[in-house]
């Protein structure tokens, strides 16, 4: 509980809560590190925060950009309100370069740059271990109608662009992210969740030779070290660009 607000949903990394309008939430963001499907825990003090306040500059550019998201307005430096949605649960990454699982599970090379974005959905189901799943099975589940699954595909591509762009101006490589949708009060599909470096792999453009360095969760996922010190230079760079 935090103050009248009761707590409806907890998370991994996230808690949200009731609001006095029951079209809004409250979301909480955590100081605890999941990764591998929370086989590997930790607690970053002020991680929460950084992701709170990384994710409203995200959202709020995203919305002058006419991508309807769920974010409302901030409401501490680890609290924000947002719309409440009926999450759809898939997980759409989108892939500039290909790293992680991609380079676990194909051929291709860590590091290759893709000819055009690739779209990876994935189904939300920790039971399962959140399994790579096809169009075809998303609607024999019926998850989506083919209809609303393109209508995500094609934000998703916006937003993309959009964010390649924002983070170029703040010398970071969007490598790829992961996004989550649901449906608001009126039925509209729209874009939940948070955008921070717990979902998005961030290299940093600043860098003399070709090394790779992360500023984004695989400091943790790596054990690199400097976790808090990399969000905290992403929130810096948001914070001196605009
Ligand atoms: N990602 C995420 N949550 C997940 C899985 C992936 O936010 O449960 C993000 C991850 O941070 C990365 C992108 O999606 O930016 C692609 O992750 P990938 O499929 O390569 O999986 P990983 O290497 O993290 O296992």
């Amino acid at each position: 509980m935090i103050n009248n607000y009761k707590l409806i949903y907890e998370g991994k990394a996230k808690k949200v809560f009731s609001h006095s309008d029951s079209d809004k939430v409250l979301i909480e963001f955590k100081d605890d590190a999941t990764a591998f499907n929370a086989l590997k825990k930790a607690k970053f003090n002020g991680k929460g925060k950084l992701n709170c306040l990384i994710s409203a500059r995200i959202f709020e550019h995203l919305i002058k950009n006419n991508i309807p998201t769920h974010f409302l307005e901030l409401k501490s430096d680890n609290t924000m309100i947002a719309e409440k949605i009926k999450i759809i649960p898939l997980e759409i990454v989108v892939r500039n370069i290909a790293y992680g699982s991609l380079c676990k599970e194909t051929t291709i090379k860590a590091g290759t740059v893709l000819a055009k974005p690739l779209i990876d959905i994935y189904l939300k189901n920790d039971e399962l271990n959140d399994p790579l799943i096809t169009k075809e099975r998303i609607e024999l589940m019926n998850i989506l109608s083919s209809e609303d699954l393109n209508l995500i595909i094609d934000l998703t591509l916006k937003i993309n662009v959009i964010l390649k762009s924002f983070f170029k101006n703040i010398q970071l490589q969007l490598v790829d992210f992961k996004l989550e949708f649901g449906y608001d009060f009126k039925n509209n599909i729209i874009l939940g969740d948070e955008i921070s470096p717990d979902n998005c792999r961030l290299w940093d453009l600043n860098q003399k030779n070709d090394t790779i360095v992360s500023l984004d969760k695989d400091r943790f996922r790596n054990d690199l070290g400097g976790l808090i010190e990399a969000y905290s230079e992403i929130n810096r760079r948001i914070n001196d660009f605009t």
